[in-house]
């Protein structure tokens, strides 16, 4: 089976349709979607029906929750906050229906899908170092050997080895992963990356192979800030973009 696997696509219509694209390509059978459709960009609405028309296996991020009112933006900072505000204002009826009734978790064969971190699906701690990754693995259900996630919109392999008790995060983005371990992958942001690099992130996975591949591909970034800048949303939404932060 072969999974192509998405997440904090952001309102950022551009990158989503450059990442579909690369994915057609893929041979994807299933795609797993990991939350914050919405939020920061400009085109939320937009994003949640090519999502819709994708894939039902989708899981609620915490600006999916804040976009509907079931998360308080007190939490956020000033600017996600402002983001989170405009895209109550402009979320359609059917848009906000679909994302209040979107689950925190999912499961898929032997692979969990969980926004933040599978210890708290409704916190939304940030998974960033290797020993905050290394207290999830308890936490996974017996059967599952990968747990995918996103909210960092940083993308990183972690690879637990429980014969030998040792966790260690992977360098660079294509793995061929081992049947004796278990992983926790982040997959990247779609719309709004924040590791340096600009192009939009997404994952290919495949159970046959077991060879698992974080892919970028570019696009076009002007665009979208051009409709974030047009949208009055904030300026600094549009500019980090063209950085990857
Ligand atoms: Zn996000």
């Amino acid at each position: 089976m072969r999974y192509g696997i998405i997440s904090d696509i952001h309102g950022n219509l551009e990158a989503f349709d450059a990442v579909l694209e690369a994915l057609e390509q893929e041979d994807i059978e299933v795609y797993l979607c990991l939350g914050d459709i919405v939020g920061y960009g400009a085109n939320p609405n937009e994003c949640l029906g090519r999502v819709w028309e994708l894939t039902s296996e989708v899981i609620a991020g915490n600006h999916d929750h804040a976009a509907v009112g079931k998360l308080d933006i007190i939490s956020f900072n000033h600017m996600a906050a402002e983001a989170a505000l405009w895209t109550m204002q402009h979320l359609t009826r059917t848009a906000r229906h679909y994302l209040r009734e979107l689950p925190l978790t999912r499961r898929h064969g032997h692979i969990l899908a969980v926004h933040g971190a599978p210890t708290q699906p409704d916190k939304w701690p940030y998974l960033i170092t290797l020993d905050q990754v290394a207290v999830e693995f308890p936490a996974l259900p017996d059967d599952t050997t990968l747990c995918v996630v996103g909210h960092t919109h940083t993308p990183g392999i972690f690879e637990m080895n429980d014969a030998e008790e040792v966790c260690r995060h992977i360098h660079g983005y294509t793995y061929q992963m081992q049947s004796d371990c278990r992983y926790i992958v982040n997959v990247g942001s779609v719309g709004q990356p924040r590791d340096g690099d600009s192009r939009a992130a997404f994952c290919v996975y495949d159970t046959e192979t077991y060879l698992l591949e974080i892919k970028r591909t570019t696009y076009d970034i002007e665009s979208a800030q051009k409709k974030i800048c047009r949208a009055g949303l904030p300026d600094m939404l549009a500019e980090r973009l063209a950085y990857g932060q």
